[in-house]
């Protein structure tokens, strides 16, 4: 009676340690190809010296973007 609980336990045990030992290979196996490339950013141009800057470091004012503040507040005043 108690033998088959005790296969049941061991065969769940198995189970997890095959599920966690597929989870770690899974992890280090990644496919080949761009691994040094991250996400490409999006580049926008400066509307003051035409430098092309990344969307998230630009410097946006309505629909126009900058390479840095110093340009955005030249491009605005002049
Ligand atoms: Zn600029």
């Amino acid at each position: 009676m108690g033998q088959l609980i005790r296969i049941l336990i061991l065969l769940a045990a198995l189970w997890l340690v095959l599920h966690f030992v597929r989870r770690a290979l899974r992890r280090h196996q990644r496919p080949d190809g761009d691994t040094s490339s991250p996400a490409p950013a999006h580049m926008v141009a400066c509307a003051l010296c035409g430098t092309h800057v990344p969307e998230s470091e630009a410097v946006r004012v309505g629909n126009r973007t900058y390479c840095c503040e110093a340009h955005r507040r030249s491009g605005e005043s002049g």
